[in-house]
């Protein structure tokens, strides 16, 4: 499995998806740079989640809020004290520092040196705002992106005159000065989440965690990943984070282990009741029909787009040894195929010429390329023989390889190959768009 993270973290820098940060510089602590590819994937991610969100759901609405918020925000939501914060050890001998949960025994595990006794090590970000660097100008890159929805619980409630239950939804980044960041993107200081915050009657909470905790599976499943690979884990009463009433995290068999990609938290009124007590502005809300005065409860469903990426990716790949092309050259080398749902996969289509030193089909090639260009993330490859092609398009998961040959023109039309199947069909350039468009769609 080891193997599978470096055949992973290699492939995604080879092909454009993901950089380490500053890597002239030596690279950045825990930091990566998402490429062409990766931008494209994790967009699509984002958008399959919101969509999913808010067209899914007709009483959940967007967010955008900022990163930067008053400090008095995290000393209400607890994430300045004790509740936010590992516990750190250090070897003697070597100085590194760990997690003191991640360890298995009480030795360094890069050198066998005595540890220091744990202590509290808070994971907030620290900044300054304005001119001088002092404590009264001093904020936090927020830690979590739901902190803004709180803030925002009335605005939105108002504005957009919303009836208990309902749903804010927002995507954005959030920082945390992890101790031990690792597993190449699943543990970074900076990463980004996917959040919806529900708010509902407390005596509806269990029926709508249930509901959430479900609703969030189903999506993972249905962008492909595979039912055996991932599960539910219940938090022991003792592992609850400090505003949790009760938690389940989906987990998925990542090379390195069964992790939480994401987690469902009954946060109780937790948040709300904080921050009345701490703003002194009243956040509670009043049911109309029934007169009654209340704090709602929140269901959370907090994701991470950098770990489902993780587990999206890891999912589809799969090798195939000696090559599964029949028709083309044989290989005999191992070859790739990274089976993304296509919903997800960054490009949809591949357009190349047979060969490219008749620059009459190259001419119509460009012309076919243009002409889907508008449509779908597509790329134009020429470079190499046309099964090398294929191979480089499977691998980074191009759903449909569109190829001009002598017969394109003649009859102008062109071959479609599909990924998964390598079937070959021909479509009339005329019908190409919406033959594609289609298929996409089923
Ligand atoms: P962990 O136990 O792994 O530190 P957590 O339980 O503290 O995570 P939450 O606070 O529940 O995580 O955050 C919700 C989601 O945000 C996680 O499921 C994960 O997908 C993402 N996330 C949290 N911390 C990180 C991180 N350091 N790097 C990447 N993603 C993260």
């Amino acid at each position: 499995m080891a193997d599978l993270m470096e055949k992973i973290v290699s492939l995604c820098k080879r092909r454009g998806f993901i950089y380490q940060s500053s890597e002239i510089y030596g690279g950045f602590g825990s930091c990566y740079d998402f490429g062409p590819l990766g931008v494209e994937f994790k967009n699509n991610i984002k958008k399959s989640w919101w969509d999913e969100m808010l067209r899914g759901h007709e009483t959940i609405v967007g967010l955008d809020a900022a990163i930067l918020m008053s400090p008095k925000v995290w000393q209400a939501s607890g994430h300045l004290t004790a509740g936010f914060a590992d516990e750190l050890v250090e070897c003697k001998k070597c100085h590194h520092r760990f997690r003191k949960d991640f360890l298995e025994k009480n030795k360094c595990p890069d050198c066998e040196g005595d540890l220091t006794e744990p202590r509290k090590f808070n994971l907030m970000m620290k900044t300054f705002v304005g001119a001088v660097e002092d404590e009264v100008n001093q904020t936090y890159l927020r830690a979590e992106t739901c902190q803004g929805i709180y803030m925002n619980f009335k605005n939105v409630l108002d504005s957009m005159r919303l009836k208990i239950p309902f749903g804010i939804a927002q995507i954005g980044k959030a920082f945390r000065n992890e101790i031990n960041p690792k597993d190449f993107i699943y543990r970074t200081r900076e990463f980004e989440q996917m959040e919806m915050q529900w708010f509902c009657h407390p005596r509806e909470a269990d029926k709508w965690f249930n509901f959430w905790k479900e609703e969030r599976m189903k999506w993972y499943l249905d962008l492909g990943i595979k039912k055996e690979n991932i599960c539910f884990r219940e938090h022991e009463k003792g592992e609850l984070a400090h505003y949790a009433k009760k938690a389940v995290d989906i987990e998925y068999n990542f090379p390195f282990g069964r992790k939480e990609v994401e987690g469902i938290h009954n946060r109780g009124d937790w948040d709300l009741s904080g921050h009345e007590k701490y703003s002194g502005k009243e956040l509670s809300y009043f049911d109309e029909e029934t007169k009654e005065k209340y704090i709602p409860y929140i269901i959370e469903t907090s994701g991470g787009v950098d770990r489902s990426l993780f587990a999206f990716l890891a999912d589809s790949y799969e090798e195939i040894k000696g090559g599964r092309t029949k028709t083309t050259e044989a290989t005999k080398e191992i070859e790739v195929v990274l089976k993304l749902d296509k919903k997800i996969a960054p490009i949809k289509v591949a357009v190349l010429p047979l060969v490219r030193n008749k620059p009459e089909l190259v001419k119509k090639a460009e012309e076919v390329f243009e002409l889907l260009k508008p449509h779908f993330m597509a790329q134009y490859d020429e470079v190499g023989s046309i099964g090398r092609r294929y191979r480089r398009q499977d691998e980074i998961g191009t759903l449909f390889a569109v190829t001009i040959d002598f017969e394109t023109l003649e009859k102008d039309d062109v071959t479609v190959r599909d990924r998964d199947t390598m079937s070959q069909e021909r479509v009339k350039i005329l019908d190409l768009t919406q033959f594609l468009e289609k298929k996409l769609s089923e």
